[in-house]
């Protein structure tokens, strides 16, 4: 039994050592990320729907490796977020999106551009978090009412008291909050009368399927018209093409984004975007 112990002890052991050096590295690796700022953001412009005007962006993070090359937030955010670095790395997401978005609009006379910034479930258990949004604009110049931070519904699941506190407390500063994923969690519903939300974006997969299935265009209208009711703004998210505008633009949704419009940015594509240089 021992020998048979053994074996099976050296046919997996390898692997799970393999594993587990990848994910040591791999949180080295971010670590020196932090230090040596190798994060980079893209800008997605999100578009207002009937007039096609660009009406703010969301920032979304990737980190330049040195060997691995570009490295997309599915891939470190999880191991950040274990990990902790997700509050540095946020707070830098913070500071660059607010003073990037407040450069462009000293541009934008009179069309300020509103940025949206993901906040991780981590980033919210931060007592300082409202400081550190504060802090932000202050740097940044950027006025409170043009900061959105956008919240997934997992995020929310957590009722701590504490929670709802901290979401208020970010609220007093006048930044706006948006629901993320707006459909994929298990209560939804009872989120809008929990928590002080301004914005619901409409997830992904529902638009994925708004022409050619009933039921995905139903639920992605009346997701419409219960933010309409309640006051929300509305946008769609991951909008592909001209058949899933339409069906939205009919259903009265405000705003969207997605690649029919534009990928998400660099710095220097998306000032290129907003001001166009006209060569000869
Ligand atoms: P998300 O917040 O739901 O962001 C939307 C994702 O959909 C982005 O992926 C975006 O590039 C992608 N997308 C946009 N339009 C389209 C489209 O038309 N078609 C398709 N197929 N995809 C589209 P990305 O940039 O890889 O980000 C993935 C997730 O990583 C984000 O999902 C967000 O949850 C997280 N994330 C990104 N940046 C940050 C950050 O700075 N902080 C935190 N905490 N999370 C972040
Ligand atoms: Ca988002
Ligand atoms: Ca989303
Ligand atoms: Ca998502």
């Amino acid at each position: 039994a021992k020998k048979h112990g053994k074996d099976r002890y050296e046919l997996f052991e390898p692997d799970m050592r393999a594993e587990f050096q990848a994910t040591v590295d791999l949180e080295a690796d971010l670590r020196r990320a932090v230090v040596r700022h190798e994060f980079e953001l893209r800008y997605q412009p999100i578009v207002h729907l009937a007039t096609g005007d660009i009406t703010g962006v969301e920032a979304l993070i990737r980190w330049q490796h040195p060997r691995r090359g570009e490295v997309a937030p599915a891939d470190f955010i999880p191991l950040a977020e274990e990990t902790g670095l997700i509050v540095p790395i946020g707070e830098w997401v913070l500071r660059e999106a607010t003073t990037r978005v407040a450069e462009w609009n000293e541009r934008r006379a009179g069309r300020p551009l509103s940025v949206s910034v993901n906040i991780s479930a981590v980033q919210l258990e931060q007592c300082v978090l409202p400081q550190v949004v504060q802090a932000a604009l202050d740097a940044s110049g950027l006025p409170a009412d043009r900061l959105i931070l956008e919240l997934t519904e997992t995020l929310l699941v957590d009722h701590r008291a504490a929670t709802l506190h901290r979401l208020e407390a970010i609220k007093a500063l006048g930044v706006r909050l948006a629901i993320d994923d707006f459909g994929t969690g298990y209560s939804s519903l009872a989120y809008l009368r929990r928590f002080p939300v301004d914005i619901i974006k409409i997830d992904k997969s529902f638009v994925d399927d708004v022409v050619d299935e009933p039921t995905a265009a139903a639920l992605t209208h009346g997701i419409i018209q219960l933010g309409r009711a309640l006051q929300l703004s509305t946008i769609a998210e991951g909008i592909e093409h001209a058949g899933q505008l339409s069906s939205l633009t009919g259903g009265n949704c405000e705003l969207g984004q997605g690649y029919y419009f534009a990928e998400p940015l660099t710095r220097s594509a998306l000032d290129d975007l907003l001001f166009p240089v006209h060569r000869p």
